[in-house]
């Protein structure tokens, strides 16, 4: 009965933005929302998402049908792409797979139940730590077994990169590795290339399966090219992965629920149809979850993405974000160093994408929110999308308090 069902405990980063909204102070700054702000802790509408969504209004041939149950063909061949490169031969020989997926999260879920049904051996899941908090819900919830490889050094506020590697190497062969394939979140700290190529092989030596998470591109560094560079260089290797993706921050298209789950098989002669029949159960697991995917942002995104005029707009609505957020990172670690702020500030700019992790500790974290109005996650991690020029300063000063305490 409805009495047996407890109360679940408050999702930790809605509960921080109610605190935040029932603040009455003037002073109050927002450093926990994940989403992008301008410079005057606005939401930013881009200016070509604008321009699409009037178009669409003006669109006479238009209705509010359904959509296939894969989504719109459009949105997800140019979503496929945008992700892999035009060029790449997994779409010229047609194994690789694409659903439109309820965002994100919608992906990394469809991703999830699809291993979780079809993998022969049903391997767990490896994240790293930390991760995307709703990457433990969304697994578990579909019964994989979680693992954890290491990621972020609490001493070098950077990667702990031999801990990463020693993980996969003792991981039993063919496990699924979940990876951040830029502006990894929380810690805002990804592998260079060169750490890539080592992940690379230790996986091909133990034959692990690549499950990448791509919610950044283009956000990130504000090249497209550059922040898929990961997925790019796996799928050259030849390997057999799959991919969430995002559109959510990179068209600030976050309530519409964009997104894709795209599957590619290795190169061979059984690629091909294995994909088609790969896309063939996602499509029945789709169908039962969700019948058929959100229209509107998805005639957004593809109306850019498949017109060169609109695209180079949002190539330069992306340096736009993605300029603004690396001003605030100089301007939060030239304050600090100013000041003398003890301990060292430069993973502040080694950091990229919508968080840095701060280093400050839980008790500075419940200082900055009860005495400064600051409000950010207990483990130190900040949204540089909520500094902007007017409360730079007073939380370089209230950081800088704090940390002296
Ligand atoms: N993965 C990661 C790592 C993320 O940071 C996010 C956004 N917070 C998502 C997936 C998915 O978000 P959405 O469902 O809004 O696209």
């Amino acid at each position: 009965t409805a009495a047996t069902v407890a109360a679940a405990p408050e999702d930790p980063l809605f509960g921080l933005m109610k605190a935040y909204r029932e603040d009455p102070s003037d002073k109050k700054v927002d450093l926990g929302i994940g989403a992008y702000r301008d410079n005057n802790a606005r939401p930013w509408i881009l200016p070509v998402v604008k321009k699409a969504d009037d178009a669409i209004h003006n669109d006479p041939t238009l209705n509010h049908e359904y959509l296939s149950i894969g989504g719109l063909a459009e949105f997800t061949s140019a979503a496929q792409k945008l992700i892999v490169g035009a060029d790449s031969p997994a779409i010229r020989e047609k194994r690789i797979c694409t659903l439109q997926t309820i965002s994100g999260t919608g992906a990394v879920h469809l991703g999830g139940l699809f291993l979780s049904k079809f993998h022969p051996q049903k391997p767990a899941i490896y994240l790293s730590n930390p991760t995307w908090a709703n990457h433990n819900q969304i697994f578990s919830n579909v019964g994989l077994t979680l693992a954890k490889y290491p990621y972020f050094s609490a001493k070098t506020k950077g990667l702990d990169f031999n801990g990463m590697i020693a993980a996969l190497e003792a991981a039993p062969q063919g496990s699924v590795i979940l990876l951040h394939a830029c502006a990894h979140n929380p810690t805002g700290v990804d592998p260079t290339e060169d750490q890539w190529k080592q992940i690379a092989e230790v996986m091909r030596s133990r034959s692990h399966f690549p499950f990448f998470d791509t919610a950044y591109q283009g956000f990130a560094s504000g090249d497209l090219v550059r922040d898929s560079w990961a997925i790019r260089y796996f799928v050259e290797q030849g390997f057999e992965l799959c991919v969430a993706q995002s559109f959510a921050k990179n068209f600030g298209l976050y309530g519409e629920r964009t997104g894709a789950f795209h599957f590619v098989s290795a190169p061979g002669p059984d690629a091909a149809p294995a994909c088609s029949n790969i896309a063939s159960q996602l499509a029945i697991l789709q169908r039962s979850e969700i019948s058929n995917p959100p229209a509107y942002g998805a005639r957004i995104a593809s109306r850019v993405l498949n017109d060169p005029v609109l695209f180079k707009e949002w190539e330069a609505d992306l340096r736009t974000m993605s300029g603004r957020i690396l001003e605030m990172r100089q301007g939060l670690r030239d304050r600090l160093e100013k000041r003398g702020t003890p301990g060292s500030w430069d993973h502040i700019t080694s950091q990229i994408g919508m968080f840095s992790f701060t280093g400050l500790s839980e008790e500075q974290v419940l200082t900055l929110r009860s005495k400064w109005h600051v409000y950010m996650t207990k483990n130190g991690r900040i949204s540089m999308a909520g500094l902007n020029t007017n409360n730079i300063d007073y939380f370089a000063e209230a950081v800088d308090s704090v940390v002296r305490e």
